[in-house]
């Protein structure tokens, strides 16, 4: 089938029969980036390089699974992957803007000289670790995250308080993989991720056995890991108290804002300044119509699949996301303002979108045992626009919206149970698709 990427700028367009008459959940991740300036090949201007670890008799990889779009880097990113806060304020103060402009897209363009021939290495199989390296590849073809792995001062961001499991070895042990996988020119080579792969073992002991995992888990929880090993945050604080009361008083953005300003104050890295965003929740009493909002940090978004239907889009997902979901009987909400169980609706809005947006589809079902929906699912390659969607950023979202364009897919094919993960990605300084298929 189609193995190869989408020709149209649909994903998994066609047929669904390779996936067989039954059912096999696949969870669907995608994530796509901010972008501030559109950057990338027009899809048919894609070539297909694939690296050494596809072979022939590969399992059939139609495209159903993950994609990560990459923003293009702002210069503000280069310049924290260069140097720390401290410095840049001090440097802006001294108004030596001349410099500092200057210093940051030399530092870009030696690295990408460097880079531009670069990642193109595929990752061994150690034994159903095709989802880690899926998300790995993905990983690899985020742009800014890959300039941090390459920053000379890496090693000072590292983080061994307490706030840290791992106390920046999971990080460090990321890092050297990455530029293993981008020191090598070679379109063919292959290394092992047997060394990232123990310290993961060590900070996730779930994903410590050979067996068939969910990609988008071991995506959330590798983000984490490698956030809390740079988080400038070294010390744990008390948690403060929130006054409900008087922030309801507020602005929305501003209540919006002192949210972030707290999620901040305990969770401050490169890490999450790439991926986090922030999600508005909110919570209405159908009796005395009473609003309870609430603002939550999100590392990505598992958006449903309509039902019944056997063909839709990613922006048709995403609202389906964000659309009025009414909680009755057992699901009833506490209101605080008639003080008891009500009937009431919740919304889910984007207040502050990331710079890397990571969407999930989710596949995967676990009524019924673990099945796995088949629905072909449109994506767009470039122009990914929240804001031409009705009610899905929130009414007080500040500034432009971003407009997103693909860059890395992480994809499952087959059954829940005998599945296989693939990625594809779009080199970040090539702008060339590649698959990376390590089925053996
Ligand atoms: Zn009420």
């Amino acid at each position: 089938m189609n193995r190869n990427l989408p020709q149209t700028g649909a994903i998994g367009k066609g047929s669904t029969s390779s996936y067989g008459p039954t059912v096999g959940t696949v969870t669907n991740q995608i994530q796509y980036g901010s972008m501030n300036i559109a950057h990338g090949a027009h899809p048919s201007s894609r070539s297909h390089q694939i690296p050494p670890e596809r072979t022939l008799n590969s399992r059939p990889s139609k495209f159903d699974r993950v994609e990560v779009t990459s923003p293009v880097l702002r210069r503000n990113s280069v310049q924290r992957a260069l140097t720390d806060n401290t410095t840049i304020r001090t440097r802006l103060s001294s108004q030596d803007r001349t410099s500092l402009v200057y210093y940051p897209s030399a530092f870009v363009i030696s690295i990408e000289s460097k880079l531009m021939h670069g990642g193109l290495t595929g990752l061994a199989n150690l034994g159903n670790t095709c989802f880690m390296n899926s998300v790995l590849q993905c990983l690899s073809n985020t742009k800014p995250l890959l300039l941090f792995c390459f920053d000379d001062n890496l090693e000072s961001s590292l983080n061994s308080s307490t706030t840290s499991v791992m106390k920046g070895v999971l990080m460090k042990e990321f890092a050297t993989l990455i530029r293993r996988m981008w020191s090598s020119t070679e379109s063919r080579s292959i290394v092992s991720p047997s060394q990232f792969k123990n310290q993961i073992a060590r900070f996730a002991p779930r994903f410590t056995g050979y067996y068939e995992q969910d990609s988008q888990e071991f995506l959330r929880y590798l983000l984490q890991g490698l956030h809390e090993d740079v988080n400038r945050v070294k010390k744990k604080s008390t948690p403060t108290k929130i006054d409900e009361k008087a922030e309801e008083q507020m602005h929305e953005k501003n209540r919006a804002k002192l949210s972030w300003d707290r999620y901040l104050s305990t969770d401050n890295s490169m890490i999450v300044e790439i991926f986090v965003g922030q999600l508005k929740s909110t919570l209405e009493c159908c009796y005395c119509g009473y609003q309870s909002i609430t603002f939550d940090p999100f590392w990505d978004l598992s958006v449903p699949l309509p039902r019944n239907k056997s063909t839709s889009t990613l922006q048709q997902c995403i609202q389906l996301f964000m659309s009025k979901e009414e909680l009755d009987g057992n699901e009833k909400a506490m209101c605080a303002k008639c003080k008891q169980k009500r009937r009431c609706t919740k919304k889910f809005s984007i207040q502050k979108c990331p710079e890397i947006l990571v969407l999930h589809l989710k596949r995967f079902s676990q009524s019924r045992g673990r099945t796995k929906l088949n629905t072909m699912i449109d994506f767009p390659i470039t122009d990914l626009r929240l804001n031409d969607l009705t009610d899905v950023l929130s009414e007080s979202y500040e500034g432009p919206a971003p407009v997103y364009s693909l860059f890395g897919v992480s994809n499952h094919s087959g059954t829940p149970y005998t599945g296989h993960y693939t990625a594809a990605c779009k080199h970040p300084f090539q702008s060339k698709w590649h698959e990376f298929n390590d089925s053996r």
